[in-house]
């Protein structure tokens, strides 16, 4: 049987790149991933701060194939996810599909796939070139990185800035497809109480009480010490306050959420997700364009949520180790 000698790039560390990284890896192949954040895990992302944590990216996840529970089941043994409800109200809470979470966040979870892996952090992507073959990777720090095969798993219209000019003319049905995905914002909340939230006792709650479409009580996901929660605006209140003050977005978001909080805020900080979730996908698993040894996976390919995320780069994964 012939070698496999291919060297992988990926860039991203949130769950699609680390679990494309990591069945590479498990493979025995060369990989390395280039992540411009400090943390691993992208969007499934947990803050420490003025002693609480915040889980202030997703907040939990579903299984609905039995290729991601695979992973899941995995995580469960190592002790970093468990089971946290199932429906969303307190009557319905043993009925309905499983929700998952992290057991000290979710955040966890990426640091979990990463381990044993070259991850290069706080190492932001700037320009790529096809060198036919091969792919060569310049960052923010003028570092060069080179490989054979290279794996975009940022939201896609960043991935496509990031092609823009690399040296590859993709087919245009495709490229067409590439630049319909799209994503909503999002504004994240995290603040502190100076006593226990009236939030349902297992923490979360799901609303369509605009601008408010989400609210988690940390501290009863078991993630935070003190209590701590996280609010998720929706995508019209993320757009026109975009650029507010955290001041004036903060206060109202909070403003909002009064009756589910039940104690006071002692202070907060906001976060902004400008690509929080796709409102639009690609319309298959990944895109892979053999020619130049370049594929695309994520969230924006999956179909949103984790599980998609995670299924695309299953998928991919397939894919690249074939
Ligand atoms: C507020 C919010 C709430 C959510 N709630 C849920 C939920 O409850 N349940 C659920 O299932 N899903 C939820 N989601 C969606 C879920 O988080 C995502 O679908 C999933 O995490 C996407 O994973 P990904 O690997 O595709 O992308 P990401 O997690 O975004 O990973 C991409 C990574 O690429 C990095 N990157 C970007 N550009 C560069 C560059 N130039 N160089 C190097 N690195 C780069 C980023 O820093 C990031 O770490 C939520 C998302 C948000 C934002």
């Amino acid at each position: 049987m012939q070698s496999d000698n291919r060297t992988f790039l990926v860039i991203g560390a949130g769950i699609s790149g680390l679990l494309i990284a990591r069945q590479i890896h498990d493979a025995g192949r060369n990989v390395r991933v280039l992540e411009k954040g400090r943390g691993f895990g992208g969007r499934m992302a947990t803050r420490r701060m003025g002693g609480g944590r915040f889980d202030h990216g997703a907040q939990y996840f579903t299984v609905r194939d039995p290729r991601f529970q695979f992973w899941v089941d995995r995580w469960m043994a190592a002790g970093i996810v468990r089971k946290w409800f199932c429906g969303f109200t307190e009557e319905r809470n043993s009925e309905g599909h499983p929700r998952y979470i992290g057991i000290r966040g979710i955040s966890d979870i990426g640091k979990w796939l990463s381990e044993g892996i070259q991850v290069s952090r706080e190492t932001q992507a700037k320009e790529l070139r096809w060198n036919d073959p091969g792919w060569t990777v310049r960052t923010d720090s003028g570092a060069v990185y080179s490989a054979d095969q290279l794996i975009i798993t940022t939201p896609v219209p960043q991935a496509l800035e990031l092609l823009d000019g690399c040296g590859v003319a993709f087919p245009a049905e495709a490229f067409e497809a590439l630049n319909a995905v799209q994503y909503e914002k999002t504004l994240a909340v995290m603040a502190h109480l100076d006593g226990p939230s009236a939030l349902p006792s297992f923490g979360g709650v799901k609303v369509k009480e605009s601008p408010l479409v989400w609210l988690a009580d940390n501290q009863r996901k078991g993630i935070s010490d003190t209590p701590a929660v996280t609010l998720h605006s929706d995508s019209v209140f993320a757009q026109t306050h975009w650029d507010s003050p955290d001041e004036l977005r903060g206060n109202l978001l909070i403003d909002s959420a009064k009756r589910y909080l039940g104690a006071e805020v002692t202070h907060f900080t906001c976060h902004r997700w400008g690509y929080a979730r796709p409102k639009q996908t690609y319309g298959s698993p990944f895109f892979h364009h053999p020619p130049s040894g370049l594929l695309l996976a994520g969230d924006g390919f999956g179909g949103g949520l984790v599980e998609g995320a995670a299924l695309s780069a299953i998928n991919a994964g397939g894919v690249l180790l074939r």
